[in-house]
């Protein structure tokens, strides 16, 4: 079975990809909700993350997300580090679930492939891109916030057009180009490469 990452800076359109890709039968691993899934269950990530954030990570057995977030959101290195402790765990769990799927082939959707060094389970990575100013005001208008916040964001994570020459494969999420007949076209070339596996 083909492993396909997605990837794609903020707000690039990377789950409305992912979400099209489901509509044609295609298992899709969402890792970011996973990695939060995880923080709450997994037996050897919490006290890893209780270790280096302190007691007050979790209440009642939940992640405490508002402290959490309190802490990584100014801080790039302290951010850096719980991406080092939820990445391993993401990447195994991926892994399994991915294993255990039966179509030619899955999608594992995650912001920071590249980075996390996912990208080396994957077969083919697809990259999701949309200029700068329409990624800010989709998630500005997505998550009601301002354009500052949404900045932050931006900038902690890498160049757009750097990322997008790392993937094997782009879809333009852009206000002009249609973006299911990418998604139709990469469908019918990961199924046919399926085939010759
Ligand atoms: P994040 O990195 O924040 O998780 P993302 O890359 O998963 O974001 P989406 O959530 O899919 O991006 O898209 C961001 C917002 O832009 C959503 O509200 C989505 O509905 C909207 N959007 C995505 N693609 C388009 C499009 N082609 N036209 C109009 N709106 C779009």
């Amino acid at each position: 079975m083909i492993k396909v990452g997605l990837t794609g800076g903020i707000g690039s359109g990377k789950t409305t990809v992912a979400r099209i890709f489901e509509t044609l039968g295609i298992p899709v691993y969402y890792a970011d909700d996973a990695a939060k899934r995880l923080m709450n269950s997994n037996e050897e990530l919490k006290p890893l993350i209780i270790k280096h954030f302190g007691e007050e990570s979790y209440q009642h057995g939940e992640l405490n997300r508002k402290y959490i977030a309190s802490i990584v959101f100014n801080d790039k290195e302290k951010l850096e580090l719980l991406n080092s402790l939820t990445h391993p765990v993401t990447m195994q769990d991926a892994l399994v679930w991915m294993n255990k799927q039966t179509s030619p082939y899955v999608i594992k959707e995650a912001a920071l492939l590249f980075e996390s060094g996912a990208a080396e389970q994957l077969d083919y990575i697809i990259g999701v891109y949309a200029p700068q100013h329409i990624r800010v005001k989709r998630v500005m208008d997505r998550d009601k916030t301002t354009i500052e916040e949404v900045m932050k964001r931006v900038s902690r994570q890498i160049d757009e057009e750097m990322k997008m020459k790392l993937c094997d494969f782009v879809i333009t999420n852009n206000d002009q180009q249609l973006v299911i007949p990418q998604v139709l076209e990469l469908d019918k070339k990961f199924k046919a490469l399926a085939v010759e596996i």
